[in-house]
């Protein structure tokens, strides 16, 4: 956890996190808003949201997200 505050480029796209950084939905990644964004636009972004918070809400503060496969045609 400690990189992903010091850390300066997103683990996804290796864009410069200077305009913001946050945690992906789906895994443990340091993503910048951008893919975030993309993130948010995907079919599946509903369905990692509830896992993750059903695991917080079972006390999971690790919990790794579902992962990134590709999303299901919907
Ligand atoms: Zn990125």
């Amino acid at each position: 956890m400690d990189k992903f505050f010091s850390q300066r480029t997103c683990d996804r796209c290796g864009g410069d996190l200077s305009g913001g950084r946050i945690m992906s939905m789906y895994n443990t990644e340091c993503i910048c808003l951008e893919c975030k964004r993309k993130e948010t636009e995907r079919a599946d972004y509903k369905a990692a949201a509830e896992a993750d918070k059903k695991a917080i809400e079972n006390g999971d503060f690790n919990y790794k997200g579902i992962g990134l496969e590709t999303p299901k045609n919907s």
